[in-house]
């Protein structure tokens, strides 16, 4: 490999998220110095993922499959569509192991300032999903940003009509949270959405 080739390397790396040039560089010395048992192996699940990665044409989750493994799950219950904005929302609420329903990924949400209207999210879908009559709950998880907020009161008024329970995720207080240190915004939010002892 050329010097160049090397470089060109390191350059691609430190465009993925949390690597920045030096810990590019990190990884791809690991991977010169290391080319069958780390390169190889890298190589290999990359060309098999570039080439089997679909779009779930139900919920438009990334999977080698489609409908991806979740929607072809049929110990997951259906009556209940999850809606986030991003496959990495998907991800962080699997990781809690506690969620057994279905999902829906927007793809990004609604944006003024970015020009971002419904037409360019993932959202007709969603609407035929929940059309169909199954659908019991739309749990709408999208994140505690302008934008979040902005399409889940989007969402709530295009579902507005539809035979559905209509919920979002609890904002407040994090485990171990103490008020003192909290923002404003987290602090005012919790108080609002407080419970009966
Ligand atoms: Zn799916």
């Amino acid at each position: 490999m050329a010097h160049s080739d090397i470089d060109e390397l390191i350059r691609l790396f430190s465009r993925l998220p949390g690597l920045g040039p030096r810990s590019a560089r990190r990884a791809v010395l690991t991977m010169i110095r290391s080319r069958e048992q780390v390169m190889q192996p890298i190589h290999n699940a990359l060309g098999k993922a570039m080439e089997n990665i679909k779009t779930c044409h139900i919920c438009g989750n990334l999977d080698m499959h489609d409908p991806c493994v979740i929607c072809s799950d049929d110990k997951r219950d259906d009556s209940t569509i999850c809606v986030v904005e991003d496959l990495s929302d998907l991800w962080a609420i699997e990781r809690c192991n506690l969620y057994r329903g279905k999902y829906h990924v927007l793809g990004g949400t609604l944006s003024a300032i970015d020009d971002r209207g419904p037409s360019q999210l993932n959202i007709e879908p969603l609407m035929a999903r929940v059309g169909d009559g199954t659908v019991k709950e739309i749990i709408l998880a999208t994140n505690v940003t302008m934008e979040g907020q902005t399409t889940a009161h989007y969402l709530t008024n295009r579902l507005n009509g539809y035979n559905v329970n209509i919920s979002r995720l609890a904002q407040g207080i994090p485990m171990g949270g103490e008020l003192d240190y909290l923002d404003d915004g987290t602090l005012g939010a919790a108080l609002k959405a407080r419970l009966p002892f």
